[in-house]
Formats: C-alpha cells, sequence, structure tokens
C-alpha cells in the first residue's frame, strides 16, 4: 500500500507564511519556506517541527517572495541534508532578499527588542547557499537520483516574478501540481504563465489570493496603464512628482518598463529623470542580468542601462532627495517604517502639485495603507516620530501580480484534479472558490487544509 500525504504548515488556513510538507511514498518534500509578513519572531516561521529533523530528501522554493522563501535558512536548518531546487534567478533574487531580510531583522531586534530577530545570519545563508541546485524550466529532474524510488519534479514558468515557479511532482504514476503564485496575463515586462496541460492529477494545490476580488468586466490592463501616465502626466504639468511605491522584486520592474514604454509612445516627456531606490536597486540588477535568458516581452531591454534610471546618492543610508518633474519608484510598497518610500514621503506628501500612486496592495496599517484610507489635508503618521499633512493627489491602479479568480478556476476545471487544496487565500477567497468548483467538478474532493492536518491521498 502506497502512502501518499500533504501537511500545511502554515500558522493559519490564510495569505501568510507559506510551507507544505509532502511524503509521497517515503520521499519527503518541503514545499517553500516563507516567512509570515504579520507576525514577529519565532511567529514567523511556519511549523517546521511538523518534519522530523534531517528527514525531507528536499526543499522545492517556487518563488522568491519573502512569504515562500523568507526562512529558507531556518528550514534547511532543520534539514540539512535536504538539497533546495529552485530556479536561476529564483536563486539569485532569494540570496539578495534573505541578506536584506537579515538587516530588517537585526534593526527591528534593536527597535522592538524582538531578541529571536534576526532568526539566521549573513554567514549561514552563504554557507546554506551551497546546497541550492538550480534547476531549468521544462525540464524534468530527478529529486533522488540515488534513491530506490523515482521522484521526478518539473518547473513551469509561472509568470508572477522573474524565476517564479509552478512545481509538477510525479511518482509511481502519481501527479502533484503546486501552482504557486501565478500570473496568467503576465505584465509589461515578463511574459504570463506556460503551465502544462494536466489531466487528472491527484492533487492539485492552488493559490487563491485573489478569490474575494471582483473585478470590473470592462477591467483591461492596458486602460490602468494609460490611468497611471495620465497621472505621472498630471503631476508634472503640475509642477510637482510622482511619487510609487513599488515592492522591491517584481512590480518595481513592471513599473519601470511601463515608464519606458509611456516615453516612447509619446505619453510622457522622454526626458522625466526617473530615480529608484532602496532593495529596488539591488533587485532590478539582478532582473537585468537574466534580461536574455527568461521569457519576456522586450527580451534585450535592460532598466538600468536603457532608462538610465537614477539610483539616489550612492552613500549609504543618504535619503533620496526630492526634485519638481521627476517620477521616484521607491520601496516598499506599503512604505513601511524605515524604508525609502516612508522616509521620501515626508518631504513629499505636503505639496498639493504632487502626486501618490498606488499600484499594489498595501495592508490597512501600515502607512500606505492609511493614506489610502484618507482624506485630503488629513494628518498622516508615516512613523513614531514623522507626521505630515496629505495634500498632494492620491490615486489607486490595479496591476495584480496575481491570476484573476475565473482564470483559476478555469485552469482546476481544464484539469479535473481528483484532489484540489485551496491555499494562499483570506477566508472570504477560497470561499468563492468552494461552490463553484464543487458544481463544475462535482468529482472532485476540495479541501482547504488547516495547519497540521495531514491529508492523504
Ligand atoms: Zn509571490
Ligand atoms: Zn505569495
Amino acid at each position: 500500500m502506497s502512502t501518499f500525504s500533504f501537511q500545511s504548515l502554515n500558522l493559519r488556513a490564510e495569505i501568510g507564511g507559506n510551507s507544505y510538507s509532502l511524503n509521497l511514498d517515503g520521499t519527503s518534500i518541503l514545499l517553500d519556506a516563507g516567512m509570515h509578513p504579520k507576525e514577529d519572531g519565532l511567529n514567523a516561521l511556519p511549523h517546521y517541527q511538523q518534519v522530523p529533523f534531517d528527514s525531507a530528501d528536499a526543499i522545492i522554493i517556487s518563488h522568491s517572495h519573502l512569504d515562500h522563501i523568507g526562512t529558507l535558512p531556518v528550514a534547511q536548518r532543520e534539514q540539512p541534508s535536504a538539497p533546495v531546487y529552485l530556479t536561476a534567478p529564483c536563486a539569485a533574487l532569494g540570496e539578495a532578499l534573505l541578506h536584506n531580510s537579515v538587516n530588517v531583522m537585526s534593526s527591528q531586534r534593536e527597535e522592538l527588542g524582538i531578541t529571536e530577530y534576526p532568526l539566521y545570519h549573513h554567514r549561514e545563508i552563504d554557507y546554506l547557499r551551497d546546497r541550492w541546485m538550480i534547476r531549468p524550466y521544462e525540464k524534468a529532474f530527478l529529486l533522488d537520483p540515488l534513491g530506490e524510488t523515482e521522484t521526478t519534479v518539473t518547473f513551469y514558468d509561472a509568470g508572477h516574478i522573474l524565476g517564479s515557479a509552478g512545481v509538477l511532482i510525479e511518482k509511481n504514476n502519481r501527479q502533484i501540481f503546486y501552482t504557486g503564485d501565478v500570473n496568467f496575463q503576465g505584465h509589461s515586462l515578463i511574459k504570463g504563465a506556460r503551465f502544462p496541460q494536466l489531466n487528472e492529477p491527484d492533487l492539485l494545490i492552488m493559490e487563491t489570493t485573489r478569490g474575494a476580488d471582483e473585478r470590473p468586466t470592462n477591467y483591461t490592463r492596458a486602460d490602468q496603464e494609460k490611468l497611471l501616465a495620465k497621472g505621472i502626466r498630471n503631476a508634472l504639468e503640475a509642477g510637482g512628482s510622482a511619487l510609487i511605491p513599488v515592492f522591491a522584486i517584481g512590480k518595481t520592474q513592471e513599473v519601470l518598463t511601463m515608464i519606458d514604454n509611456f516615453k516612447s509612445e509619446g505619453l510622457i516627456p522622454d526626458q522625466t529623470p526617473v530615480f529608484i531606490g532602496g532593495l529596488s536597486t539591488k533587485m532590478t540588477v539582478i532582473y537585468d542580468s537574466f534580461s536574455d535568458s527568461t521569457r519576456r516581452h522586450r527580451p534585450n531591454f535592460e532598466i538600468l542601462r536603457d532608462m538610465k534610471v537614477q539610483t539616489g546618492n550612492k552613500r549609504r543610508r543618504a535619503p533620496i532627495e526630492y526634485k519638481p518633474g521627476a517620477i521616484y519608484c521607491l520601496s516598499s510598497g506599503m512604505m513601511s517604517e524605515k524604508t525609502t518610500s516612508n522616509i521620501f514621503a515626508r518631504s513629499f506628501l505636503q505639496n498639493p502639485a504632487n502626486s501618490l500612486l498606488f499600484v499594489g496592495y498595501a495592508e490597512p496599517t501600515t502607512p500606505a495603507g492609511a493614506i489610502k484610507k484618507a482624506s485630503s489635508g488629513d494628518v498622516i503618521r508615516l512613523d513614531g516620530t514623522h507626521k505630515v499633512q496629505l495634500n498632494c493627489a492620491v490615486e489607486e491602479f490595479d496591476f495584480s501580480g496575481h491570476a484573476r479568480r475565473e482564470e483559476l478556476l478555469e485552469f482546476a476545471v481544464q484539469a479535473r484534479p481528483k484532489k484540489i487544496l485551496l491555499v494562499h487565500g483570506d477566508p472570504d477567497a477560497v470561499s468563492w472558490f468552494k461552490p463553484k468548483l464543487a458544481e463544475a467538478l462535482p468529482e472532485t474532493e476540495v479541501i482547504t487544509p488547516q495547519p497540521k492536518v495531514k491529508i492523504h491521498f
């Protein structure tokens, strides 16, 4: 009798820190090793202790966002023999992200007194990096080449960020597919997902991020791009500047490519200076280094070289200075305390000629979340000591990096899996999928995996 099981190591069934344990007839795999973005200290970790020490045969990372890779060094410490499989861009971005995360955790230890931080150290990342195994897209590899049984894994481009992958795992004629975070449409720089044609896999582990997100039927990305160009133009014509707070990985490069397109289409003046800052610069260098080896709309376009983007003052910690007539794409996307976009906002928000343009999601509790809810003239608290009156224009645009719920539903219906696990979604997102899947796939068992509960398949 073969035994196949799945166990969620997440703190709760929600969008949080992602990690899942698979046991395929004796082959133990850890899928993703995320950090919870809203929890602190040891609570930010998945339940790694559910998997016996040094028992895993492999760790597989779908992509290099913090909620999927942010605690990989801790997972590797728990599973010292397990090689880590990931794509080359995922490794490059992930390594930079983990080092940055050590710095963030170290300052949180000092300022917030979180004594468990940092959860890992720079030297540990360098040491553990030796066990990372780079694998290409669409080429099956053996997980346990010396083992008795054969488990093969294939990465498929997930179109979500550079290096993101959906993961197909096969053993004893059984198939498991994990979507990771997926974007079927792609965006200005990166092409959309290229997933395999699945035929009744045993298990489909599917993200559900936008399940509660009812997008107007006449939405088009091209319209949103035009509106963003108009938002930038309005600020420039008013004698101000535009600030676009962006996530360092993905959104920064997507927005910069859009700005380059706007310039060549004549939507904004060609000479408008563009500044980036914070972690974005490092991540853009990595995006550029893969410009000719990944699927994209403009194959040889290198952002830093071709756009002559200004990266602010090179001296560490020197703040980027405000000038009128410019575009600032600064991380973090949620304008969290101590980040470049937050510090820059001190000298930006009170000027009515400026425009603050949001292109992504912000937690309601973050400064960006507070600004989205505020009215003109309100006083915004940026951190413990800085308060600024909000006089600039504020606009929001919809450029989600995740698939629309209807697209995910269609993907699942075409695959006809025996079991579907709905992950990476808040409860209202998951509950949109359940009746829809039950109707379209009456034979399929649809499950929202609860933390630590083993599901056999
Ligand atoms: Zn992601
Ligand atoms: Zn995610």
